[in-house]
This record gives C-alpha cells, structure tokens and sequence, in this order.
C-alpha cells in the first residue's frame, strides 16, 4: 500500500517526518510526502475563527497534483488550523470516501489547546493514531466498541489517548482480509 500525506498550511518538518516514518513501519508500507498546499482562504469562517472542513475537501479535490485519481491509495491531509464541520463545534477530520481522502487536524490535538504544558510527543502520538484510524476507514472498516482499539470513534482527546497505536484483534483480521501485511 502507498499513502500520501499532504501538508495544508504551515505545518512542523518534524512532526510531518515522524508521522511517515511512524506510518511506513506500522503498515508496512511506503509513505509519500507531496509539497505543501496553501489552505484556501475562502474557507475561513471569521465569526467562527475555524475553516470549514468540507470547503477545504472540496478545494484540495481539485489541485492536480492531489487529485484523487486512485482509490487504493489513502490521502491524509494534515492541517494546523481549527476546523468546523456543519452543524458541529469543530471536527478533528473529515473523509471523503469516494476519494479515500482524509483531512485531520491537530489544532486539537495540542495539549497547548486545553491550557496544558505544549508537548510535541503527546500531539504526535494523538496525530498518528488519527492516521491510523482514517487509513482503516480507507480499508473500509467501521468504528469499533472496543475503546482500545484504534478505530473506535474518539470525540475527545481524552478517549484518543485511551486508544492504543494499533487496531485490535477484529479489526486486524479485517485489514489483513484487505491485504495489509502487519
Ligand atoms: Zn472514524
Ligand atoms: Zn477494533
């Protein structure tokens, strides 16, 4: 499997470079790192102070170099800003599932967000089991009840560091039944 990571916007070198790596050796797999795509202006809500997740989608579907042409291959699109989606406080991400594209955020996923000490380990460790769960959705599997497991649905930072860096052992068999080699 190959997997694309496009940065939106200022984003750390760093945290990008550890997200691949930590992504290649988690499923074994080789990890693209396209250039760095500016994040559409248009969809910055002032009143809100958060860009609209779907407008971003919807813009980023169309750089040519980002175009979904292969559904195999999942696109993570990692932003620094705050999102918003419809009716909804924020979001962490937003899939597009005919396009196997992802959009997470990691606004939210900074300690420095909830008034904590800033901690680059503790936003990555949360950034890449956000990868992880996206790149599961893009194997088509489904949220999981099991709180450990990876693709259970976290609507907080709190159940995210519940979650261990891996899927459990369903969810496993699942991937594995898509062709990923553990
Ligand atoms: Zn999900
Ligand atoms: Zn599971």
């Amino acid at each position: 499997m190959l997997i694309r990571v496009v940065p939106l916007g200022n984003l750390n070198d760093r945290v990008l470079e550890v997200l691949c790596a930590q992504l290649e050796i988690f499923f074994n797999s080789k990890c693209r790192l396209l250039r760095k795509i500016e994040i559409p202006p248009e969809a910055h809500n002032r009143f809100r102070k958060q860009y609209n997740a779907e407008t971003i989608m919807n813009f980023i579907a169309d750089v040519p170099e980002v175009k979904f042409i292969d559904k195999d291959i999942p696109t993570l699109i990692i932003t620094d800003e705050d999102m918003y989606y419809r009716g909804m406080n924020f979001c962490f991400g937003l899939e597009d599932p005919t396009k196997s594209a992802f959009i997470v955020s990691t606004a939210r996923l900074r300690p420095e967000f909830y008034d904590e000490q800033p901690n680059d380990k503790k936003t990555i460790e949360r950034l890449i089991k956000e990868a992880i769960h996206e790149i599961g959705h893009s194997k088509g599997l489904y949220h999981c009840i099991n709180p450990k497991c990876v693709m259970c649905f976290s609507p907080s930072v709190s159940d995210i560091d519940i979650k261990a860096r891996d899927f459990c052992e369903n969810c496993k068999i699942r991937m594995m039944t898509k062709g990923i080699e553990f």
